[in-house]
């Protein structure tokens, strides 16, 4: 990890308003996500890793592939300012999808109609090799609880703390931050009409 501010919050505030879907803003998503983290006691590193989980599509909309997603991408961004098993739950997160889909048939018929489309550009179901290599990984049981979260922070209606109440945990890691009001980022969120 390297020292020096890193301007994480910026992030949210220039793109956080884009639409991820399902009448959600990307930074909705992104504060369900973490507060369903919270609310399941995970540490702070895990919580770190579900707020930001999907930081790559802030910053590229480059096409998914089996190699090449928003995960790896937002695991690029952060590796050098978050600890190692922040970034590898951040990339890791993508790959977990894949491996439900491939170990527990009702669990394609749960995603999202957006996630089932980028499922096939991710590469669908892993080989039996891809699979037992992920199920020895350390961090295994931390990225499946990661995809659960991140599939149910999909509701437009539910009420989440804004990034603000997030502070503490983003500058102990990226450094102090700039917290500009009328950005989105010091209130609670709220479905797209
Ligand atoms: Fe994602
Ligand atoms: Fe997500």
């Amino acid at each position: 990890m390297t020292s020096g501010a890193y301007d994480v919050v910026g992030l949210f505030a220039a793109s956080g308003q884009r639409a991820y879907g399902e009448r959600l803003t990307q930074l909705h998503h992104a504060l369900q996500c973490a507060a369903l983290a919270r609310r399941d006691r995970a540490d702070d590193e895990v919580v770190m890793a579900a707020l930001l989980h999907d930081v790559g599509h802030l910053t590229e909309d480059a096409a998914e592939a089996p190699q090449r997603h928003h995960g790896s991408a937002g695991a690029v961004l952060l590796q050098a300012r978050v600890p190692p098993r922040v970034a590898w739950l951040i990339e890791h997160h993508v790959v977990a999808k894949r491996y439900l889909v491939t170990v527990d048939p009702r669990y394609a018929g749960l995603l999202s109609p957006a996630s089932q489309r980028s499922l096939v550009m991710q590469g669908a179901r892993l080989t039996f090799d891809e699979i037992s290599l992920l199920e020895v990984h350390p961090w295994f049981g931390d990225v499946l609880r990661l995809r659960r979260w991140d599939d149910a922070a999909k509701q437009p209606e539910m009420d989440c703390e804004p990034l603000l109440e997030f502070r503490p945990l983003l500058e102990r890691w990226f450094g102090a931050q700039h917290w500009p009001s009328g950005a989105g980022i010091d209130r609670s969120p709220t479905a797209i009409r």
